[in-house]
């Protein structure tokens, strides 16, 4: 099989880029996170540039629990978007996750100022899926400063965190698609009695 084409944006939160590995509706839908290669694959893309915990071969090996963390991801985020309360399972899978990967802060304070960081206090898989569990729930409860939407053309659902208010398609290459099948549609309706 070939090696899949993610919908990686790399501009969205971990929570939204791993919620968006579920991909389309219906019939359309596709499961990017299908096997245990495109899992490992996935998380090779993404580890780095979110900061996550490198995965070193711990996530294929966990198929069902990154698939179930995923779709609760997805429907908590979905939930969001559409201003409704999530399914109770979805908030218990994710709180799980994140309850199984506590962090700490580590104060550093060797130079003149002081910084924080943040350590992880488990390792492997459930550190991975931990921060990304924390990560949707900061995404969903923090101030609406920002807003999560879900891609305004027909043919594509990736959600995407809208931080400019015009915003309303996941990608540049989704909004000349859209326009492009609205001229398309305009044109018909014109020819067309
Ligand atoms: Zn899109």
């Amino acid at each position: 099989m070939d090696d899949p084409d993610f919908p990686i944006l790399g501009t969205e939160p971990v929570a939204v880029e791993f919620a968006n590995t579920r991909y389309g509706i219906g019939d359309d839908r596709v499961e990017f996170l299908g096997t245990a290669r495109w899992i490992e694959l996935w998380f090779t893309r993404v580890s780095a540039h979110h900061g996550l915990p490198p995965p070193g071969g711990a996530m294929g090996s966990e198929t069902a629990r990154v698939r179930a963390l995923r779709d609760a991801v997805h429907q908590v985020l979905s939930a969001t978007v559409d201003g409704q309360v999530p399914e109770p399972g979805a908030v218990d899978t994710v709180n799980a996750a994140a309850a199984a990967a506590p962090t700490h802060l580590r104060l550093d304070w060797t130079a003149g100022t002081p910084s924080a960081h943040r350590l992880d206090t488990t390792g492997g898989s459930a550190a991975v899926l931990g921060r990304i569990a924390t990560c949707c729930i900061e995404l969903v409860t923090r101030p609406h400063s920002s807003v999560l939407r879900r891609c305004g053309s027909p043919d594509c659902s990736l959600l995407f965190v809208g931080n400019h208010p015009r915003r309303r398609y996941c990608h540049p290459s989704c909004a000349h698609r859209d326009r492009q099948a609205r001229y398309y549609r305009r044109h018909l309706t014109g020819a067309t009695p």
